[in-house]
């Protein structure tokens, strides 16, 4: 939401930016922001005429001063106020993106969180980001299983990659003789989690 933007540099704003995904509240912030910006517009030179959200939020910040002397001038203040800090809230939430981890070409996949699919920013391939997802999970997984360690180490890595394994129930297997360490003291993750499984 570049309109958050435009109004806090003055109408400075490039105004390329929509909202990503349409949220309900977002909408309701943007048109709220708007109102108030056009009323602003309005009290600041009443007999110009704005259209845009930048262009209204020059207007008032050109002449700011009449939007202070005017009856209402708290109340718009405050207004103006509490839908900006409003719009920022939603903005931050709408932006809010997750790594999907390298695509082929090698560049990272980073899309915002309620997106379906993840459009490469650099070769322009598209991806489904269940598939990425269930990869990574089926990836994470694999290199715990590879993982050796000492007994702790390993039953965190596992529960890092999807495991829920409590680590005096894995001590126990030990003591009872189900699970033995190798010639160093170490264990695999695989061999923690087949027991997990029995
Ligand atoms: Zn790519």
């Amino acid at each position: 939401m570049t309109i958050t933007g435009q109004a806090q540099q003055g109408g400075g704003g490039d105004g390329t930016g929509t909202p990503d995904v349409f949220n309900e509240r977002a909408s309701d912030a943007r048109i709220n922001l708007e109102y108030l910006l056009r009323i602003a517009a309005r009290t600041a030179h009443p007999t110009r005429r704005t259209t845009t959200p930048a262009e209204h939020a020059a207007v008032a910040v050109a002449r700011v001063q009449e939007i202070a002397r005017s009856p209402g001038a708290h109340t718009t203040a405050q207004d103006l106020r509490d839908a900006l800090h409003e719009a920022d809230k939603v903005r931050d939430r709408a932006e809010e993106k997750f790594s999907y981890g390298p695509c082929s070409c090698g560049v990272e996949l980073i899309t915002p969180k309620s997106r379906d699919q993840a459009r490469c920013r650099e070769c322009g391939e598209v991806w489904d980001v269940h598939q990425l997802r269930a990869f990574r999970h089926v990836a994470a997984l694999d290199a715990a299983h590879d993982h050796r360690g000492k007994l702790a180490e390993v039953v965190k890595v596992l529960n890092l990659a999807g495991h829920t394994l409590k680590l005096n129930t894995v001590c126990k297997w030990v003591e009872r003789g189900k699970l033995r360490p190798d010639d160093d003291g170490l264990f695999t993750g695989r061999s923690v989690a087949e027991l997990s499984r029995t």
